[in-house]
């Protein structure tokens, strides 16, 4: 077994459909096929969602049509008229009007998942649609009977053992079943907590939801198609020259997530770390090159400098207001104010006097915290500074970016450079 995930932009428009339908139909199966929204569809939802919550007439309908607008535009672009992808696609689509003529309930965050999870049942109609028409003998499952999760709406969290359970009495029986069939396609980001009602697993949760799904089936590995080569070095709207990374261990590639890059969430990794699976992050637009591969070998972590540049960031230096040290007692309250105000803390720095933290957190949030800190210490602080990590420094190459800035902090470990930069 395999497990492909095809993300938003893989699958935007008619053209990037056929492309996917062929990579599938490229590989041997058994494969379970992960589909996100198409393109922006999610971000569209999100906006239905609000108005619907808010009750906005105007715009629940504006922003029905244009969703409505794009799914029709790419199944008359698909399919001939008539198709079953567009009768399936119809009869969603009602049951999210008939849903939006009721009453929101209080709860916005269980109203965003009954809404949004819509997206992924589109597309998946959709792809399935189109593999029937290049002859892929394949079958659509509806995660929402598959994926158990808690009832935390929008940030659902797994049942393992339960969904183990579920995928067994669906996806491996059909191919227990069904000795011609070649691939279950079935939704990303969408799950059902046990009283039946539709989950997600949090933006992004696609690739989650593969992992998830190559754990419970014990698979070979998983492909995430993507529109870049595979993991990159560096984020290139922030850096020149960024090099591919052709292999990284699963720790590494959580360290670097841990530093801020975007490369995979460790939520993802997790799973598959547990089970040894390999992950292949590939290029759809070229899918016969290599890609990185991402498993348990650490043998090439140290062979490439990676840069990671999170900007907006906080820095906060705190000093006891009665020149006391700061000891033990006096970070722990500082911690809890922290956990209070949703800091989420990327960089610490102390001396006898002093304590100085890059973070981020919502801004909102900002105002109560320096007030709340200001009761018993001097809080200075900067909204707008850079951090700066370089990991594997050893050969790196120094970026422009420290030329141009000025270096507020900088840190240096055995494997991690960091600066903190204005
Ligand atoms: N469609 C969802 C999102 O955009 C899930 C995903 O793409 O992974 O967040
Ligand atoms: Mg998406």
């Amino acid at each position: 077994m395999k497990v492909f995930k095809f993300g938003g932009a893989s699958v935007k428009n008619a053209t990037a459909i056929k492309n996917a339908v062929q990579i599938t139909q490229s590989y041997k199966g058994p494969l379970i096929v992960v589909v996100s929204a198409m393109g922006k569809t999610t971000n569209s939802l999100e906006e239905l969602w609000s108005a619907f919550v808010k009750r906005d007439e105007k715009t629940i309908s504006k922003s029905l049509n244009k969703l409505v607008e794009f799914h029709n535009q790419l199944l008359v672009e698909l399919f001939q008229e008539q198709s079953s992808s567009a009768k399936l696609f119809n009869e969603s689509l009602s049951k999210l009007s008939n849903y939006l003529e009721k009453e929101p309930s209080e709860n916005m965050a269980y109203e965003y998942d009954q809404i949004v999870s819509y997206g992924e049942l589109w597309s998946t109609i959709i792809f399935s649609g189109a593999l029937a028409a290049y002859k892929v003998n394949a079958k659509w499952m509806d995660a929402r009977k598959i994926i158990r999760t808690t009832n935390h709406f929008q940030e659902a969290r797994v049942d393992w053992p339960k969904t183990k359970d579920l995928v067994k009495s669906t996806i491996l029986s059909a191919f227990e079943k069904d000795m011609g069939l070649k691939c279950v396609v079935t939704q990303g980001f969408i799950g059902h907590a046990n009283n039946g009602k539709t989950t997600t697993l949090g933006r992004e949760g696609s690739d989650f939801s593969a992992a998830i799904l190559a754990w419970a089936t014990s698979a070979q590995q998983v492909l995430i198609w993507k529109d870049v080569p595979g993991l990159l070095n560096a984020d290139p709207k922030e850096f020149e020259n960024t090099i591919k990374i052709d292999r990284i261990s699963y720790k590494e590639a959580i360290e670097l997530s841990y530093f801020g890059a975007s490369v995979i969430h460790p939520k993802t990794l997790k799973p598959l770390q547990n089970s040894n699976i390999p992950l292949l992050i590939k290029s759809f637009v070229d899918p016969k090159a290599e890609g990185t591969i991402i498993d348990s070998d650490e043998s090439a972590d140290y062979q490439q400098a990676s840069y990671i540049y999170k900007r907006n960031q906080l820095l906060i230096s705190i000093s006891p207001k009665d020149f006391s040290f700061i000891l033990e007692d006096h970070i722990s309250e500082i911690f809890s104010v922290f956990s209070l105000t949703g800091v989420k803390v990327h960089l610490m720095q102390n001396s006898a006097l002093s304590f100085s933290v890059c973070a981020t957190m919502k801004k909102t949030m900002l105002k109560g915290l320096i007030d709340n800190l200001s009761e018993k210490f001097n809080v200075k602080y900067n909204e707008d500074v850079d951090l700066l990590t370089i990991r594997h420094y050893k050969d790196h190459v120094f970026p422009e970016k420290l030329k141009t800035k000025k270096v507020l902090i900088k840190q240096r470990s055995r494997s991690t450079l960091r600066y903190v930069l204005r």
